[in-house]
């Protein structure tokens, strides 16, 4: 019997992946706002500033007041502060010259909210909007939800920078309706929303259009969220998407081509999105032995099996099932890139992968990039007879091992 794994490097994978369940094209603000405006959602009118930070790009942008917004994946900008001391993430501004200030304390810089990481996340844009005068911030969500499998509409008319609070505290402020993905969403539906968002005379209508217009966004273009908070009533008689968040079905992305091709991966580590373009799933680790193996389970067992043996994971890569010889070859490129690889373990169950295929793919790869650490492989299921022939034959320095242990006990020796 395994003891009990206090210090296990799959505990420490799932800590880092849990923040982020499932890999969902994530936009910044002003590329959500510029799908809104598509679909007719108010908005309000907007200019981007990048790390030129071009004064021109506001020539003929005249407004009373500004909002200048940080752009990064994540919300919570308005409390947070960046990492030069400067707080908050939204900041609004009667004077054009402040904008430029403003900017520049923001790009560059990193900001910390309570949903980014620790160290915050870099800002390359800035987002400068015309301002509008807020009476009162709703907010709404449309998501797909596992618990009603389908779309459901999250309301509530408490709104604004607290919403997490308003949920924990109040739920009786938080309606939840779910909607049939073929019906669609009614108009009792979306009146209802509207009364419950506390809109009056005839704000009710432009709620009820503005919630509609969302709905029509989120069917076309596979959206799994839509969150605008806040959903904002104005002093000017205005519903209108102050903030909005947009995430996608990583299914769909064959068919919302244009959508995909905004992502921006600046914020991500380049390896994972090399991995994502060959259908990989990978994930960096701290420590120096390259895992490739097949299926997360197996993935955090052999993860478990190192560490109990001394050793360490440089990274979680997972080739799936139906792996091609190509997509080792890849798999093996984005390992040895690593420079904190210090010995590569392969461990792959032959289910509906064949060995062969695998054990193709290692020769390929090992005269391909010509590696220059050493490799252990442990290799069981369909066709591994072959495949313990194919790696044979070839004549290279592979260290076949029986089983787990073995090998991770082969890679941890490997390194001294
Ligand atoms: P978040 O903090 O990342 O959610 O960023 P938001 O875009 O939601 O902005 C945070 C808060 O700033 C909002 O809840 C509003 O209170 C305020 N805010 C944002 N835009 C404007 C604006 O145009 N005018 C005014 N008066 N306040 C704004
Ligand atoms: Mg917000």
């Amino acid at each position: 019997m395994l003891p009990i794994i206090r210090n296990c490097a799959s505990r420490a994978l799932y800590q880092k992946v849990s923040s982020v369940p499932v890999r969902y094209l994530n936009l910044l603000e002003y590329q959500s706002k510029d799908l809104l405006q598509k679909y007719a959602v108010s908005v309000q009118e907007f200019k981007v500033l990048d790390e030129k930070i071009d004064s021109a790009v506001l020539k003929e942008f005249e407004c009373p007041e500004y909002v200048v917004k940080a752009q990064i994946l994540a919300g919570g900008r308005g409390k947070g502060h960046f990492d030069n001391g400067f707080k908050g993430g939204v900041h609004i501004t009667k004077k054009k010259d402040e904008v430029l200030d403003l900017t520049k304390k923001m790009i560059g810089h990193r900001l910390i909210t309570k949903q980014t990481p620790k160290d915050g996340i870099q800002v390359n844009k800035v987002m400068v909007a015309r301002s509008v005068n807020i009476i009162r911030e709703t907010y709404i969500c449309i998501l797909m939800d596992r618990e009603h499998n389908g779309p459901v509409l999250i309301a509530s008319p408490a709104g604004g920078v607290d919403i997490e609070a308003v949920a924990e505290q109040t739920p009786e402020k938080i309606l939840t309706i779910p909607i049939s993905i073929d019906k669609g969403l009614t108009r009792e539906q979306s009146l209802k929303i509207a009364e419950f968002l506390e809109f009056k005379g005839q704000l009710v209508e432009k709620c009820v259009k503005e919630v509609e217009k969302l709905w029509d966004l989120f069917k076309n273009v596979d959206a799994v969220q839509i969150e605008i908070n806040p959903l904002a009533e104005t002093d000017a008689g205005e519903v209108i998407s102050v903030d909005a968040k947009l995430n996608f079905d990583d299914n769909a992305q064959f068919r919302q081509k244009e959508i995909f091709e905004m992502e921006d991966t600046s914020e991500s580590d380049p390896r994972e999105v090399e991995a994502a373009a060959h259908n990989l799933n990978y994930v960096a680790m701290d420590g120096n032995i390259g895992c490739l193996v097949n299926g997360a389970g197996l993935a955090m067992a052999t993860m478990d099996i190192i560490k109990l043996n001394g050793g360490s994971p440089a990274n979680f890569l997972d080739v799936g099932g139906g792996v091609k010889e190509n997509q080792v070859l890849q798999a093996f490129r984005i390992l040895s890139s690593d420079p904190n690889v210090k010995a590569i373990m392969v461990n792959v169950f032959g289910g509906i992968v064949n060995c062969a295929t695998i054990a193709n793919g290692i020769v390929a790869a090992s005269k391909a990039l010509d590696l220059n650490v050493p490799l252990v492989v442990r290799l069981e299921g369909t066709n591994v007879d072959e495949a313990r022939n194919i790696l044979k034959n070839s004549g290279l320095p592979i260290k076949t091992a029986t089983d787990l242990d073995d090998a991770a006990q082969k890679a941890v020796q490997a390194l001294s």
